[in-house]
């Protein structure tokens, strides 16, 4: 048995710069009976700051915690372990046409400003999927659409473990689970790795085991 643990965001109160994903996705087909279309995000990921701060975390989480970006020196810490089951594209930068930098500089410290000179941000991209085991994780599912499979998760007890099913995980040391959408998820060395690199706004989360 290995542990496995969520990647999480630590900061909510604008001491790092806070960022929104704005693309890019592509349109899945739409469902011919309950009409609803998924989207999904291909690179790059764009992303546009928003006001609070402008120091850029070593993690920034512009979708939530299903979009993870990194500061390059982090990127390069990771990568210098060589884990398994990611890669890193990169991240392309928008601004809302009209802002302007304002000439005091204690306002321009409210957000980061484009065009941004800073070294390259980086989007952890997971490639390793597995899927769970509903049952020993104390959840249920209901479909919701049997046409285009669509369902939810009903959760029975929200401190038990997460089980992997038995099979699914190819070893990877990030991997995403696919009933939990686009979380991330990643093994005790990396775990272990971010912990003692004391990257900022990011945390670990002991989730489960495999
Ligand atoms: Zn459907």
């Amino acid at each position: 048995m290995t542990d496995f643990f969520d990647l999480v965001r630590q900061d909510y109160s604008d001491v790092y710069a806070t960022a929104t994903i704005r693309g890019t996705y592509i349109q899945e087909a739409r469902c011919r009976v309950c009409k609803l279309a998924a989207r999904k995000r291909v690179p790059p990921l764009i992303i546009e700051w928003e006001k609070g701060s402008d120091v850029i975390g070593d993690f920034t989480w512009p979708g939530g915690l299903e979009e993870v970006v990194l500061r390059e020196s982090v990127r390069d810490a990771l990568m210098s372990n060589h884990p398994s089951g990611v890669r890193f594209d990169q991240v392309e930068m928008i601004q809302k046409d009209g802002l302007k930098i304002p000439r005091k500089p204690a306002k321009m410290k409210n957000r980061v400003w484009l065009p941004y000179l800073g070294p390259p941000l980086w989007s952890l991209d997971v490639t390793s999927w597995c899927r769970l085991d509903i049952e020993k994780s104390k959840r249920s599912i209901v479909i919701e659409c049997t046409e285009c499979e669509r369902s939810r998760m009903v959760v029975h007890d929200s401190t038990a473990p997460l089980v992997i099913k038995t099979g699914t995980w190819d070893g990877s040391e990030f991997f995403k689970i696919r009933e939990f959408g686009n979380l991330v998820f990643a093994v005790a060395r990396v775990s272990r790795l971010i912990s003692e690199s004391g990257f900022s706004n990011v945390e670990m989360k002991l989730r489960g085991s495999i």
